[in-house]
């Protein structure tokens, strides 16, 4: 069986006290490998080797093309090791093998937009207070530092390089610490980093809990920016946490997205569209629509539509390409889903379909949606992170807006309409951070991606999400030679008033 190890400071080691983990295969339960599960101290150490690799130097000060390169080089590697990368992420979280292998390719894509972005020279002058000439103005973007990446287990190895990719970019060195239920691409990754010229220290891989070696990470005060992916609830812990030397912090939370479908939207495109926006990797996707506005008018043909098509769905192995829905991620995640399930019917929503365990083996959960559902419900306000969708009637576009932005989240969300115009204005008025028009899902190297509300703080993607691994420092060069002419000689220098 496979060993991974801890990644500090360019080595790779057992932990302190010799503990390690299991990776188990969520569609077999089989055990696919053994990892090292890093302590305290092992966590002291990964941050003590990126603090003493950001203060010496050895990345920040590199020419921004030499950063670019070493970066490129991961890029290489990943390509180079794509088939066994998809496989890997296959069996450690369950993914189908489409998805994953779309998450090992986009990886590699989204890593290189940064190998470039590494190029950009984000410094700038700007225009001081006083008149043109008298001063110099520059504003500095600068590596914040020591970052803590912290992600969840939905999309390993692409969270990995979504938060690897914009700090190395920007300079800064770091620790990663995926998810105790899928770590192994991030090891794997480890080995990928090891084989290229990154300078030891930059990146250091650590796996383990949460609550010790993630509280680690968060309140020590070498690190100057945590980086997270995850649930809301563990946001809020990790902002009291890094409030101890105010680290910088992005949150990506959590999400109850309103996936809205007008009358006027193409049928089979919108069920197509619902299907795909509710159910992707088995409803484990933060931005995933998992509040399914329906138009009254259109209601009965969508629903039957929409009930037909997911139980057309073929659940199973998720190394058969033709699988649409593999397993949840493990046993605490299907009992999680399976209780939602329960309190949805005690509430008084009726199941159109689903609703059960699917097989003897493995944590596979039918696509369940729930209709007659109201939006004060708890499946229509808490995350359920499953496949399972809560289908609530419209009657017009206001109400349609009322009922999307009422929610504690703020992530994605989508309209689907024939009319470009009525839906983009529909989108102008929901309170979340991306909005899809007949479109779900897709995200942008180029665009931000972030939640309005508790589903986070700042963005990432595009030169906003750069930017989130960077200080501004202004620079005011004076360029008055003659000090009484100085804007404040007046003030200091006491005057002879003549008198
Ligand atoms: P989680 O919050 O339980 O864990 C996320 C990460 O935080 C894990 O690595 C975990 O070990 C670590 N962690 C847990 N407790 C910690 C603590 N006290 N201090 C520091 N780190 C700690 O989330 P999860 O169950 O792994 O993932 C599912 C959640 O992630 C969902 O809520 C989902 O919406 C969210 N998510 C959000 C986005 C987004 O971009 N907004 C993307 C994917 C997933």
């Amino acid at each position: 069986m496979e060993k991974y190890l801890l990644y500090i400071n360019g080595q790779f080691r057992e932990s302190s006290d010799g503990g390690t983990f299991k990776a188990v295969n969520p569609a077999s339960g089989e055990v696919i490998a053994e990892i090292a599960k890093a302590t305290v101290e092992d966590t002291r150490a990964a941050v003590d080797a990126a603090r003493n690799a950001f203060d010496s130097g050895i990345w920040s000060e590199l020419p921004r093309e030499e950063r670019s390169r070493i970066i490129k080089q991961i890029v290489d590697k990943i390509n180079e090791n794509a088939r066994h990368l998809t496989g890997l992420e296959v069996a450690d979280s369950g993914s189908t093998l489409k998805k994953a292998g779309e998450d090992v390719f986009l990886s590699a894509k989204s890593l290189n937009h940064y190998s470039k972005m590494a190029l950009l020279d984000l410094n700038e002058e700007v225009e001081g207070l006083s008149k043109p000439g008298v001063s110099k103005n520059i504003v500095r973007r600068e590596p914040v530092g020591v970052c803590a990446l912290i992600i969840p287990w939905n999309f390993p190895l692409k969270m990995a390089i979504w938060k690897l990719g914009p700090a190395l970019a920007a300079g800064c060195t770091v620790i990663l610490k995926p998810a105790m239920e899928t770590s192994v691409t991030a090891m794997e990754l480890a080995r990928l980093i090891d084989q290229t010229d990154m300078p030891k220290g930059v990146v250091n891989i650590i796996c383990g809990p949460g609550s010790s070696i993630g509280t680690e990470l968060t309140s020590n005060p070498k690190v100057d920016k945590v980086a997270f992916t995850g649930s809301t609830e563990v946001g809020k812990t990790i902002m009291k946490s890094a409030a101890g030397n105010l680290k910088k912090i992005t949150l990506e939370c959590g999400g109850k997205s309103a996936n809205i479908v007008l009358d006027d939207a193409d049928l089979e495109t919108a069920v197509d569209g619902a299907i795909y926006a509710g159910f992707y990797h088995q409803g484990q996707c933060c931005e995933g629509g998992t509040r399914l506005l329906v138009h009254e008018k259109i209601y009965e043909p969508f629903v039957n539509l929409l009930k037909e098509k997911i139980e057309r769905m073929k659940i199973g192995d998720p190394m058969d390409k033709t699988t649409n829905v593999g397993p949840v991620v493990n046993e605490s995640q299907f009992n999680s889903v399976m209780d939602y399930i329960r309190i949805g019917k005690e509430e008084g929503a009726e199941v159109l379909t689903g609703g059960k365990r699917y097989g003897e083996k493995g944590y596979y959960i039918e696509p369940t949606v729930f209709i007659n559902a109201t939006n004060d419900m708890r499946i229509s306000q808490e995350e359920i992170f499953g496949p399972v969708v809560t289908l609530i009637k419209f009657r017009d576009d206001d109400e349609a807006v009322k009922i999307a932005n009422d929610s504690v989240f703020g992530l994605g969300g989508a309209v689907w309409s024939g009319d470009d115009a009525r839906a983009l204005r529909l989108a102008e008025r929901l309170r979340t951070g991306t909005v899809w028009i007949n479109e779900y899902h897709l995200l942008s190297d180029r665009a931000p991606f972030g939640g309005y509300k508790q589903s986070g703080i700042g963005r990432e993607f595009g030169l906003d999400g750069l930017k989130e691994y960077t200080e501004a420092k202004h620079i005011h060069i004076d360029e008055i030679k003659d000090r009484t002419k100085k804007t404040w000689y007046a003030v200091v220098v006491p005057q002879d008033n003549g008198s």
